[in-house]
């Protein structure tokens, strides 16, 4: 038997999911998938590491199947897929992992109380990450649950960064900036060696550009700082999310429109950011086929913000040696990439317009830029199945 690794991915209306098998000290992807629309028109789909479609199934519209039928049919899955593995540990991506939690942990019920705990802190996404976790023990599997966490890797930032200027009995009581993507950015430091040897001993800027956007200054390894705060919300612009805005703004809507709590959740999380800019799509590709004034308008948006976070978290280092773009809008648009760096060229960045339009092309710089530039995909999963053999195996 080969031992094997599950990570799981559990979202509001999804949960994504990767084998890998441990075999000569190597992890290796096996099979990938997904059920998707959980509460609306389910669909799963099982595939194989080349992308070979193993399993696939509907639901009809309407059914409710949830996160307890999808772990059923996961489970069934993998039942029927896994002939020669043994599952010894399972990875979970968990959003929130508080001060508490500066590395990934095993899990049991206690850890999972404490974990519970969070979900003030990010409601809309640890119940989600959870309930898996407690569905696996309830089911007394004999694999060994990992949590991993999505803000592990900026613990170790200086009090300073992670700090707000509130009264000190808030930062004290856990109010303060947390940073996401923390697996994404842990990936990239993990390979960045292979890249840039002199980087991955000096600074970074990493940009994690997708649906959720942020971005990280990584210093010899090490997160040092980042836009991402106490929630997911803060720092950039992102597909429906606005980013930072001034405090102000949220009071005024309260006093002058009305709004409660739960209205200004929907509109900074739900109806800004690309599509609350552009009025068209939060989806980058959509904005970049468009004629529409607004569309180019949210995207230049989008570049100047980054552009200017550059800067900022360059600064928090002394300078930045090199930057990488990463998620699928850092790693598939060349244009957003070449609008940010054009106006990062006062930091020494020469981008190789040829290179930058190559899908695929790891360097995007030119040989005379003092700060290299590059395409790097980042991979979450092997990250947290890494991290869960780490933890099984010591
Ligand atoms: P998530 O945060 O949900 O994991 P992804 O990392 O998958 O998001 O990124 C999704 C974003 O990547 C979308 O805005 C999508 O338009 C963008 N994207 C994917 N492929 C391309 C492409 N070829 N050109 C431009 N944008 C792209």
């Amino acid at each position: 038997m080969t031992d094997a690794i599950v990570v799981l991915n559990a979202g509001s209306s999804s949960l994504k999911f990767s084998v890998f098998a441990v075999e000569d000290g190597e992890i290796n992807l096996r099979l990938r998938g997904q059920l998707e629309g959980l509460f609306t028109s389910p669909k799963f789909v099982g595939k194989t590491a080349d992308g070979k479609v193993l399993g696939e199934h509907a639901w009809p519209e309407g059914h409710q199947l949830g996160h307890e039928g999808a772990m059923a049919h996961l489970t069934a899955f993998l039942d029927a897929h896994t002939e020669g593995l043994e599952i010894k540990a399972i990875g979970h991506r968990v959003v929130h992992g508080g001060v508490e939690f500066a590395e990934p942990v095993r899990l049991d019920p206690a850890t999972l109380k404490r974990l519970e705990a969070f979900v003030p802190l990010a409601p809309l996404h640890q119940p989600n990450n959870l309930l898996p976790i407690r569905l696996l023990l309830e089911s007394g599997t004999k694999a060994t649950q990992v949590a991993c966490f999505d803000t592990a890797f900026h613990r170790d930032q200086p009090l300073i960064a992670q700090m707000y200027a509130l009264p000190h009995e808030m930062t004290a009581a856990g109010i303060r900036r947390y940073g996401f993507h923390g697996l994404s950015y842990e990936f990239i430091a993990s390979v960045m060696a292979q890249h840039d040897e002199r980087a991955a001993k000096g600074r970074t800027v990493v940009f994690h550009l997708g649906n959720g956007a942020s971005m990280c200054a990584v210093e010899n390894g090490r997160s040092v700082a980042t836009t991402m705060g106490f929630t997911a919300v803060d720092g950039l612009p992102m597909g429906t999310r606005c980013g930072s805005v001034d405090p102000g703004v949220l009071l005024y809507l309260m006093d002058q429109r009305g709004m409660d709590a739960r209205a200004i959740e929907k509109l900074i999380y739900h109806r800004s950011g690309l599509l609350g800019m552009s009025g068209i799509s939060s989806d980058c590709r959509a904005l970049e086929e468009s004629d529409e004034r607004n569309a180019k308008l949210a995207l230049d948006h989008f570049c100047y913000r980054a552009a200017r976070e550059l800067a900022s978290l360059a600064a928090t280092m002394g300078g930045v040696d090199a930057v990488v773009f990463t998620a699928g809008i850092g790693e598939n648009s060349p244009t957003v990439r070449a609008k940010i760096l054009e106006q990062a060229a006062w930091l020494g960045i020469d981008l190789d317009v040829e290179a930058n339009n190559c899908r695929g092309f790891a360097k995007i710089s030119t040989a005379a830029s003092k700060v290299n530039a590059w395409v790097i995909p980042t991979n979450e999963e092997l990250m947290i199945a890494r991290h869960a053999w780490r933890v099984v195996h010591g």
